[in-house]
């Protein structure tokens, strides 16, 4: 099992550099092609987020690697934003839902294969605490962190979220008769109106849970659509948090500073796995461990 620890500063300057070298030649071949401009302004911000940004979490100090993280997030959601407003392509689990009814394949069905199904598997929800254009907001509202995860009827309503985004599909396609559009992976009727709707609708919802519970990550834990199937294919994920319950001093730093409320001291100290489903690896824990006994591990475990 191959440990990355707090700061993996070596690897991640690799990442970064390769990023740039690769990612923005990529953008402007592409730029070339006046058909994929959405692809060229995304990949520039691709290339910005796993470039000098990750760079800059790389080098930065343990107080200002959030603040990196944060600029990494950003870049990363404006990628994704950036593609569906200019190729008008819903890329969330509703748009990936659209194109199922309409028995089409399409760039929709490609991303959440790779971002919600298959991809956590290995790297677990890294698009939570780095790319996500919600979460984005979501850690720059001055709400805290919330004071543990709610139970009773909080359980499901991840599940009601599932459903609305099944019902959108379903009354997006009832409007549209969800047949294929004339460009390759667009249901008929796709605009930027359209696609920047659905995305003020996930953030209205997002931004009024987090004030309205005082929980920055309240979408995350209790209505988002992507966030429970997440739950689900990152549960063993090869990327994930690890300890070494031996270094553990049981100061409870680690799950003070949790936002998603998982109870990481005490995982460690009953030796079970920390994540399960719910890690977003934002590294807090990570960053402020006192004793050293929390590292980033790629492997299984
Ligand atoms: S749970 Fe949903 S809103 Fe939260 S970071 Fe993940 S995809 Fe974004
Ligand atoms: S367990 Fe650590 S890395 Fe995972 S979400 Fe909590 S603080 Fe972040």
């Amino acid at each position: 099992m191959k440990r990355t620890g707090a700061a993996p500063s070596r690897t991640l300057i690799v990442i970064s550099a390769t990023a740039m070298l690769v990612v923005w030649p990529a953008a402007a071949l592409l730029l070339l092609h006046p058909p994929t401009v959405g692809l060229a302004v995304s990949l520039f911000f691709a290339g910005l987020s796993l470039g000098p940004c990750l760079l800059g979490y790389a080098l930065a100090r343990t107080p200002r690697k959030q603040l990196w993280r944060r600029l990494v997030m950003a870049a990363g959601a404006l990628s994704v934003l950036a593609f569906m407003l200019v190729d008008r392509i819903n890329l969330d689990l509703d748009g990936f839902f659209e194109l199922l009814l309409a028995g089409t394949m399409g760039t929709a069905i490609g991303h959440t294969m790779v971002t919600t199904l298959l991809g956590p598997v290995f790297f677990g929800r890294f698009g939570c605490g780095w790319g996500c254009w919600r979460a984005m907001v979501l850690e720059v509202l001055p709400v805290g962190r919330g004071h543990g995860r709610r139970r009773g009827l909080w359980r499901w309503t991840a599940w009601l979220g599932l459903a609305a985004s099944v019902v959108a599909a379903v009354l997006y396609g009832s409007v549209w008769h969800l047949q294929p559009g004339g460009v390759p992976g667009h249901v008929r009727g796709d605009s930027v109106g359209a696609v920047a709707a659905g995305i003020l609708v996930y953030y209205v919802a997002a931004i009024g849970l987090a004030l309205a519970l005082g929980d920055q990550r309240a979408f995350c834990k209790y209505l988002c659509p992507t966030g429970l199937v997440l739950r689900l294919t990152s549960r063993r994920a090869l990327l994930h948090v690890a300890a070494d319950a031996e270094l553990c001093t049981d100061c409870g730093t680690c799950t003070d500073v949790c936002p998603m409320d998982i109870p990481v001291a005490e995982r460690v100290q009953a030796h079970v796995r920390i994540g399960v489903g719910d890690c977003i690896l934002c590294q807090r824990c990570v960053i402020n461990r006192p004793s050293g006994a929390l590292s980033t591990t790629f492997g299984p475990g």
